[in-house]
């Protein structure tokens, strides 16, 4: 298959190319390079079956011959770099989504879109399955990405419903990985860099608020599935269920890495979830998927990562 992946040189976007590839499709990825590195599809440059556009999706993309998948993860997606720009955030969430929304029209392709669990902002029903309407905050300093989602939900099932667009929505909760950016702002990320750093671990708040952690490869697989599952249009969650506070967190990666890092206290940003877990209930009847790899071992790989870019 020919399959489109816009934001594809990101974290999570390389990750799925370097899997397409591996089960043997074609790979446009699109790209702005916002967030996402060249370094990160570096390596499958020298691949025949793939190729790299330097597009923003929030500008009408054209391309030649036949698309059959479209993966759109295209838009910043820690909450330092989406709050940067937010009109571009929005843009991307709306403008964007009805350009790829067109392209997968023009190319009658099967379209997924990278939802997120910010869609249900700070949740009142715990964990969170996919029938939760959510609680998010129209106009707060998180409401560019969380609405800009809500509405990019909102424009895949209209387009659907319209033109019989083959759609796909995915919420994922929180993942994490090697080639995260280091400076992306995510807690994973930076606390991992701070303990090799020897630099005091950023907690915000007490530390007591919750998340759950989805490793980079499961969630690979989780979007491939949810994309091949024939007739379902609906959102489905995909993340790992296990639910750490931030304090826990941060002990663990402090014992991982055998750092001396005291952890420091900075104020809790504002309209912060206080809890989020996926209930993942769909995802396991409908894909018979869940997450494999406990978080020690995710965490692992990813200290390796960081300390070789470090
Ligand atoms: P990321 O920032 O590493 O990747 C986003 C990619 O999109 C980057 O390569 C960036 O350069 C590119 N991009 C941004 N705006 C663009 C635009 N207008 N045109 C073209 N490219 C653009 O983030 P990620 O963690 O890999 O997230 C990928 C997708 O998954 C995002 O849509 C995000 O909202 C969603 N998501 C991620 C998580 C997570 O925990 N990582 C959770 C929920 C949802
Ligand atoms: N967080 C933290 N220290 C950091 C970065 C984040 O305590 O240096 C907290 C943040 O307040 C949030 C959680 O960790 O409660 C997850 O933050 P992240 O930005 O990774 O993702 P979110 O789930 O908030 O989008």
């Amino acid at each position: 298959m020919k399959i489109l992946v816009t934001g594809g040189a990101g974290f999570i976007g390389s990750h799925l190319c370097e899997y397409l590839l591996g089960k043997g499709h074609e790979v446009i990825c699109v790209d702005n390079y916002f967030t996402g590195s060249k370094k990160n599809i570096q390596h499958l440059l020298s691949n025949s079956n793939f190729k790299a556009i330097d597009h923003d999706i929030i500008n009408p993309l054209f391309l030649e011959g036949k698309i059959d998948h479209i993966y759109n993860l295209a838009c910043p997606a820690s909450p330092i770099h989406y709050q940067v720009n937010k009109i571009r955030t929005i843009k991307a969430c709306t403008v964007g989504m009805v350009n790829i929304l067109g392209l997968a029209k023009a190319k009658k392709a099967r379209i997924l879109q990278a939802s997120t669990s910010e869609v249900y902002g700070d949740p009142k029903i715990h964990p969170q399955h996919e029938l939760y309407w959510g609680h998010v905050n129209c106009n707060g300093p998180r409401s560019c990405y969380d609405e800009g989602k809500r509405v990019a939900e909102s424009l895949m099932m209209a387009y659907h419903w319209q033109n019989n667009i083959d759609t796909r929505i995915v919420r994922i909760f929180n993942t994490y990985g090697p080639r995260m950016a280091k400076n992306d702002g995510r807690v994973v990320s930076n606390f991992i860099v701070q303990a090799l750093k020897g630099e005091p671990l950023t907690v915000y708040g007490k530390g007591k608020q919750t998340r759950s952690f989805c490793y980079v490869s499961d969630l690979v697989e989780g979007l491939y599935n949810v994309m091949n599952l024939e007739g379902f249009h609906d959102p489905i969650n995909l993340g790992n269920p296990s639910e750490f506070t931030v304090i826990k967190l941060a002990k663990r990666i402090k014992k991982l890495t055998k750092s001396k890092s005291e952890i420091i206290f900075h104020p809790l940003p504002q309209d912060d979830p206080v809890k989020r877990k996926p209930d993942i209930s769909l995802a396991k009847k409908l894909l018979c998927w869940e997450p494999k790899i406990e978080l020690d071992e995710g965490l692992s790989h990813t200290i390796k990562h960081f300390k070789e870019m470090l």
